[in-house]
């Protein structure tokens, strides 16, 4: 019989702690070892921060570990957990799925003790880091091929409480933009378990495309934030501005009319810039079919008045694969 998940460390032992959460071996890879870092100054909010869900999204993993270098200076109360590369192999690879099983750690959840790897990583994280903590921090970006605003997001939550509660988290990042996202209805989601628990989950999205010193910035300044909001850290927020925006706006995005998907296989060529203003008809990009070029381009055209709010960079596409994501201000 293997080993049980579990930390190398006491998570109540006072002060800083550093150690690994332990994912037991399995018949695809050996026992993996996570980075986890934990400062315990006692009452207060319990926090726990994730990145590296995704292994092409690295804008996460930097922010959290430039978090436990500044963290123990500043923390005032509570207790923060970090763990900023949650699927190493991914990480490794640059590779959005785990490359053993090709699985996405963030559809497996609450994962299996006697699954492939990336379901013991789900287990492992659902059993020892979640219970932890009763806010969740999942530090993601959107990968190499699309461009994306600096976020901070969350999902539809039924119970009304919990989405209010979550919503004023997401809006104390203070990022430019805040985004509520009508998501397909995934199973196995990371943010779902959490929320299915009663605990306040927000995702940041970290932009996308190349890893830039800008959104780095204003990431980490978004994520000091809204710690100062939870008053584990003190001093005053403040307010990076993203493409001549200072101000914060929060909008919310529809499943059903708002994601943009390409009617043809082809290349894509994007028409705007995310947080572009777009009207009925407006072109938002084109899609070349390159098996004949007498075929016509095909224009992705904006379905009704919003914001262009998440763009793919210029690649190629398959039949009814997603190229743009529009949005609209949300009535709170
Ligand atoms: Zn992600």
């Amino acid at each position: 019989m293997s080993e049980a998940p579990h930390l190398t460390f006491d998570l109540d032992k006072p002060g800083i702690s550093n150690g690994h959460l332990v994912v037991p071996k399995g018949v695809d890879c050996e026992a993996l070892s996570l980075p986890v870092f934990s400062l315990n100054k006692g009452e207060g909010p319990r926090l726990l921060i994730t990145g590296g869900c995704h292994g092409d999204e690295l804008e996460g993993p930097i922010v959290a570990r430039r978090l436990v270098e500044w963290l123990p200076e500043a923390q005032a109360c509570g207790r923060v957990v970090i763990a900023p590369v949650l699927n190493p192999p991914a990480v490794m690879a640059c590779s959005r799925n785990t490359p053993t099983d090709g699985l996405n750690l963030n559809r497996v959840f609450p994962g299996r003790s006697d699954g492939s790897v990336t379901e013991r990583i789900a287990d492992a994280v659902s059993h020892i880091l979640l219970p932890c903590a009763d806010i969740v921090f999942d530090l993601h970006s959107f990968g190499l091929a699309w461009d994306f605003p600096p976020s901070s997001t969350t999902h539809p939550i039924a119970d009304p409480v919990l989405m209010a509660k979550t919503l004023q988290m997401a809006e104390a990042f203070q990022l430019p933009m805040t985004l509520v996202w009508e998501h397909p209805g995934s199973p196995g989601m990371f943010d779902t378990l959490a929320q299915k628990q009663g605990k306040t989950f927000v995702c940041a999205e970290f932009g996308g495309g190349t890893v830039s010193f800008d959104a780095i910035a204003i990431y980490e300044a978004g994520l000091r934030n809204a710690l100062i909001a939870l008053g584990l850290v003190e001093g005053k927020p403040e307010h990076p501005t993203f493409r001549h925006r200072k101000s914060t706006q929060t909008l919310e995005t529809r499943r059903s009319s708002d994601e943009l998907k390409s009617p043809a296989r082809g290349i894509f060529e994007p028409r705007c810039s995310v947080l572009d203003e777009v009207k009925l008809g407006d072109i938002i990009g084109a899609v070349y079919p390159m098996d004949s070029l007498t075929a016509a381009a095909i224009y992705i055209r904006a379905p009704q008045t919003s914001i262009v709010y998440a763009i793919r960079s210029g690649t190629y596409v398959d039949v009814e694969e997603g190229v743009a994501l529009v949005a609209r201000p949300l009535n709170h």
